[in-house]
Order: structure tokens, then sequence, then C-alpha cells
């Protein structure tokens, strides 16, 4: 399968970060209305933590050149958030890589939020991830078939890959990771 640059958005880019070898798996349609529910309700408490710690909800899901960020909320001192919201239980190296790809100039701070807690990303590693970032839309420019080709299992991705040629795929050991939850 050819990436043509133009389609790495965020939640795809994070994962070419990890692994360019990485090709999403089908999203079933029973899978996907859970996950918006799932989504939706992690969403709501998102919201209302912000609120009670003061913060005002600027924008709900703003659109932008192939992306869509979830929140946008402004503290009591007037720093402009943007929270990308995931519903898992456990914040991950790829939910803070997508992330991290939302910075702007008109964003002061990027977290992750999940129904406990909002993590807020460090400066540096959001400098790094763009590098990265940069560097990987560089691969795919340039050499397609070899981006897709360079295989390193992260623990995050690999349960929801569907590169058959990949050597790892489901492979029931570290280089292998299990199926995880799609969120
Ligand atoms: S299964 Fe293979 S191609 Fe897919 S993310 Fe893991 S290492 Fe990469």
């Amino acid at each position: 399968m050819t990436v043509r640059t133009t389609k790495l958005t965020p939640s795809l880019l994070a994962r070419k970060i990890l692994c360019t070898a990485y090709m999403p798996a089908p999203f079933g349609q029973g899978e996907r209305l859970i996950f918006l529910g799932l989504h939706a309700m992690t969403v709501v408490k998102v919201i209302a933590r912000h609120l009670r710690m003061g913060y005002m909800l600027k924008d709900v899901e703003r659109c932008g050149n192939g992306y869509r960020t979830d929140l946008i909320l402004v503290s009591p001192s007037g720093r402009r958030r943007v929270s990308e919201v995931k519903s898992a239980k456990e914040i991950k190296e790829v939910h803070r890589i997508q992330a991290a790809l939302y910075a702007n100039a008109e964003v002061d701070e990027i977290a992750v939020s999940n129904r406990n807690n909002d993590e807020v990303l460090d400066p540096r590693f959001v400098q790094d991830i763009l590098k990265r970032a940069q560097l990987t839309r560089q691969l795919f420019t340039q050499d397609p078939s070899a981006a897709t080709s360079i295989y390193t299992p992260h623990h995050d991705i690999c349960g929801m890959c569907a590169n058959v040629a990949c050597p790892f795929l489901a492979r029931p050991n570290a280089s292998a990771p299990q199926m995880r939850a799609r969120c």
C-alpha cells in the first residue's frame, strides 16, 4: 500500500513515527460506534473537569488541515490549551505523539486527557516529535516503498496493525505486542 504524505493525518502519522510500516487495521461499524460513544463520554468528563478548574471552553472538534482537535480551552491565566481526549485508561506514547502534532502558534500548551487525568506535554518532547514527523514525511516522499518495509515493533500499535508482510505481526512475544484496545 502506498501512503501519500497528504494522507498522513496526525493519528496515522503518530503511528508511522513509531513504525513506518504500520498499516491501520480495518475499523468495523460496531467497533466504531463503541469507540465514538466512549470518546464522547470522556469528552464530557474532560470538559467538566476543566470547568471546575476555572478553564473556559473555547472550541470543540475544531477542524484544521486534515485533522480535528478535540478541545481548546483557556486557563484562568489566559493560557490556551489543546486537549487531545482519549478514552483509554492509560495514556500511551502514541497518544502523546499524536497530541504533539497539534502544536501551532496559537497554542500555549498541549495536553492528553483521559477520564482521570490531563497530562501536559513537555515542550521539548513536542519539538522532538515535530522533527521526527518531518523526517517521517520526508521518507514517505523520497522512498515510500522503503518506508513501508521498515518494521519497528511497538506495543502501542502492533495490535492494531494490518501489515501482513511484517514478520512481527501477531507474534506472542516482546517483539510482537498483544492485541490492544483501539483508543
Ligand atoms: S506489526 Fe509490524 S508493521 Fe505493524 S506496527 Fe508492528 S512492527 Fe510495524
